[in-house]
């Protein structure tokens, strides 16, 4: 069950070039987040298996711009149990 995002990009097929933000993450303890911003469009559709409680999650929120000195990308909390999730640049790292 992860297949929020797939079924978002299905539904109103698409591109690669109509998403402004696509990234998928592995995190720790099988936890997962894959998010998805539509060109034109200020949010921001994020699914979620929480690294600490396991809880799949699809949530969306407000989407800005971030300067280019941040090292995060955005953060988002587990519904469920609060914990906070930050998703950092992919740029620069090894
Ligand atoms: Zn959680």
């Amino acid at each position: 069950m992860f297949d929020k995002i797939s079924k978002i990009i299905a539904e109103k097929k698409l591109t690669a070039s109509d998403c402004g933000y696509h990234t998928l993450r592995i995190l720790e303890n099988n936890g997962k987040i894959r998010c998805l911003v539509v060109k034109g469009e200020n949010i921001v559709h994020i699914e979620l298996i929480c690294p600490k409680c396991g809880t799949y999650s699809y949530i969306t929120q407000e989407w800005g711009e971030v300067s280019k000195a941040a090292k995060l990308r955005f953060k988002v909390k587990c519904p469920k149990c609060g914990f906070l999730i930050k998703v950092e640049k992919l740029k620069g790292k090894k």
